[in-house]
């Protein structure tokens, strides 16, 4: 399920059932970033996955190098845009290194290498947050106690996401609106852009509601 094979695998699956197995591995494991049409919000990381569905994932390192595994331990997962998660977006090669996830628990996979050989694999490892990504949350009005894993896809973190810089979020927007053909994600009808509202699922997805539904969330 590491990398190369799950690549394979994926391109193996018939369109329909693309999103599902996307899902299923960025829940189990993570996909490669590179592999990803990723783009950074003003405080969250998103991918695209195919029909024009919009989630926040985290991120973490996990392919480190031996030496750097000894100096520094352990990779962490990160959450917002941070000095670090930008210099990936503008690295093709470092993106590679780079997996996204939607896990409900704070379990990730990672491995060692020295040049070409992979010397050890870590699977199902509490990570800790990043500092920059913590620091980003604490002084965007994340509050200032300990964050917990469970409440990184949880109400706080959705609060702090949903604050994203308004002409940013309003641009995804209309792009989300106009990628799902003005429909529902809830009653999957159709309805003028001004009844339409986006609406940030605890799991990370990013939906477009209408007004009738919204009220029923
Ligand atoms: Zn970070
Ligand atoms: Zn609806
Ligand atoms: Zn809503």
């Amino acid at each position: 399920m590491f990398f190369q094979q799950s690549l394979r695998e994926l391109r193996e699956e018939r369109e329909e059932n693309l999103t599902d197995s996307l899902l299923e591995r960025l829940q189990k494991g993570g996909i490669e970033l590179s592999w990803l049409d990723w783009l950074l919000g003003e405080r969250s990381i998103f991918i695209w996955l195919p029909k024009g569905e919009l989630w926040s994932v985290l991120v973490h390192e996990a392919i480190l190098n031996d030496s750097t595994f000894h100096r520094q331990g352990a990779p962490c997962y990160h959450f917002t845009p941070c000095e670090e998660i930008k210099r990936v977006a503008s690295d093709i090669e470092l993106s590679r290194r780079y997996l996204a996830s939607l896990p409900g628990e704070n379990r990730f996979d990672f491995k060692t290498i020295s040049g070409r050989s992979e010397l050890r694999f870590f699977r199902d490892k509490p990570l800790e947050p990043c500092p920059l990504c913590l620091e980003a949350y604490r002084g965007g009005g994340g509050g200032q106690k300990p964050l917990d894993f469970n409440e990184v896809h949880g109400k706080n973190l959705r609060k702090f996401y949903g604050k994203e810089r308004e002409r940013e979020w309003n641009r995804l927007a209309s792009e989300l609106i106009k990628i799902r053909h003005h429909t529902c994600d809830i009653c999957q009808k159709s309805h003028p852009k001004e009844s339409l509202h986006v609406h940030w699922r605890e799991d990370g997805r990013v939906e477009i509601v209408c007004k009738n539904c919204e009220r029923r969330i």
